[in-house]
């Protein structure tokens, strides 16, 4: 049988990787030119820990993961206004939480490839899908190149992320599923050894209404900067021609002189994304079915886009695996669907609880947060935390 998965993000490579060792023959396709640097970091707890315990993954993103002492809310003068122990917070997230870099999530999954018998899994960066057919019987892909090509398989797996080409083509337009939450999120890193210094092994946040600042510091130097701010018109993913770097420096002015720093060494192209849902009534067409954020994507006030991805792709792999014919495709992707939806739409429904405490639109708000979060020593209070702050599903 063969698979084409357009996007190589963290769901395609898990799902590339687990229906090569199926003995699935699979094109993987990615539209940039190499595994991509941006992201900043993302705690990895819920489906995900035990969907990459199971495949053998969780060692590598234990390799990879960074030690976090506490996420510490300060004010513009840099004084610390409430404290999360990081150890509470794994509990909150059922005891194993991993804080990782996103592309340090992707290079494991990349570099886990290799457990699969050489030529099963064929991964082109630099191969954009353009355009998609597909029927009951099998689907085939226009890859933009250079070079050009036509890939034709049993089954296309849409793995191409929030502002998917696969869903554009095969389902409709992007509008018709994008739930914004009035807010864009931006992530950056930069060399600064002074910053790096001072915030070893603490999450710092700045503590403010309707915009927020966060680093963290990495190894060698860096410091990785993560910057929420709300954009209530906001449609769609995409911004027509303003530049991100001024867009977010206009925004952040004023935070205090660390934030100063880090805007003042912002690259010009940041990663800088709408704040979303996908929202979708069926996420399979024929033999085409999407996967991870392009046709689930929980948003990053539910803290699981990357663990949904590795336990989806896991899951949808596992279910395709003893498919020997293609009439049995469509079935189970419609197994697949049953089964992962409920899971998709209760991380999607704590990231909406979440959205009030994670940015505070007032002074009311931010008090409650601060409240909440020095309450949490309470005894009885950490699923209350846990769903107020992080919005997290609990198992
Ligand atoms: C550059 C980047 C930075 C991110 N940073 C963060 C972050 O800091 N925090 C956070 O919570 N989430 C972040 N995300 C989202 C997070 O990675 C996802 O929520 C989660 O990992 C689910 O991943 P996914 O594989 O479904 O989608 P994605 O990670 O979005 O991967 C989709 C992949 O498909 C590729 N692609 C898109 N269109 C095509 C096409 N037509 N043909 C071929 N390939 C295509 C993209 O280049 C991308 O590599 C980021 C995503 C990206 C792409």
């Amino acid at each position: 049988m063969k698979a084409v998965i357009a996007g190589a993000g963290i769901a395609g490579l898990v799902a590339a990787r687990q229906l090569g060792l199926a003995g699935w023959d699979v094109e993987l396709l990615e539209k940039s030119v190499g595994p991509r640097p941006e992201g900043y970091m993302m705690d990895f707890f819920g489906p995900g820990v035990a969907a990459a315990e199971r495949i053998g993954l969780y060692s590598r993103l234990a390799a990879a993961a960074y030690r976090v002492g506490s996420v510490d809310y300060v004010d513009a003068a840099g004084r610390t206004t409430s404290r999360l122990d990081y150890d509470q917070f794994a509990r909150f997230a059922g005891g194993k939480l991993l804080s990782l870099l996103r592309p340090d999530i992707e290079q494991a999954a990349l570099a886990a490839l290799d457990d699969v018998p050489s030529g099963w899994v064929k991964i082109r960066y630099g191969a954009a899908v353009s355009s998609v057919r597909s029927t009951d019987d099998g689907a085939c892909v226009s890859v933009a190149g250079p070079p050009e090509a036509t890939v034709e398989a049993d089954l296309l797996i849409g793995a191409d992320g929030i502002h998917s080409d696969v869903r554009a083509q095969v389902f409709g337009p992007e509008s018709e599923y994008l739930r914004p939450l009035a807010m864009r999120a931006a992530a950056f890193i930069v060399t600064e050894p002074a910053l790096n210094a001072l915030f070893r092994n603490r999450f710092i946040l700045t503590d403010t209404i309707d915009r927020m600042a966060g680093l963290y510091s990495l190894r060698s130097n860096e410091v990785a900067a993560f910057l929420v701010y709300r954009a209530a018109s906001e449609a769609s993913g995409r911004r027509g021609n303003q530049s991100p770097r001024e867009r977010l420096r206009r925004e952040f002015t004023g935070l205090g002189p660390t934030t100063d720093r880090l805007l003042a060494l912002c690259p010009e192209y940041p990663y800088d994304d709408v704040v979303a849902q996908i929202v979708m009534p069926g996420w399979q067409k024929g033999r085409t079915v999407l996967l991870g954020d392009a046709c689930g994507a929980v948003s990053l006030l539910a803290g699981q886009g990357g663990s949904l991805a590795i336990a989806g792709a896991a899951l949808l792999a596992d279910i395709l695996a003893p498919v020997t014919s293609g009439e049995e495709i469509i079935p189970a992707l419609a197994e697949f669907e049953r089964r992962w939806r409920p899971v998709v739409e209760e991380a999607q429904a704590a990231g909406r609880r979440a959205a009030s405490t994670f940015l505070p639109a007032n002074r009311a708000q931010r008090l409650l947060r601060r409240w909440i979060i020095r309450a949490t020593h309470l005894p009885g209070i950490e699923r209350l935390v846990a769903r107020r702050i992080v919005g997290r599903t609990l198992r």
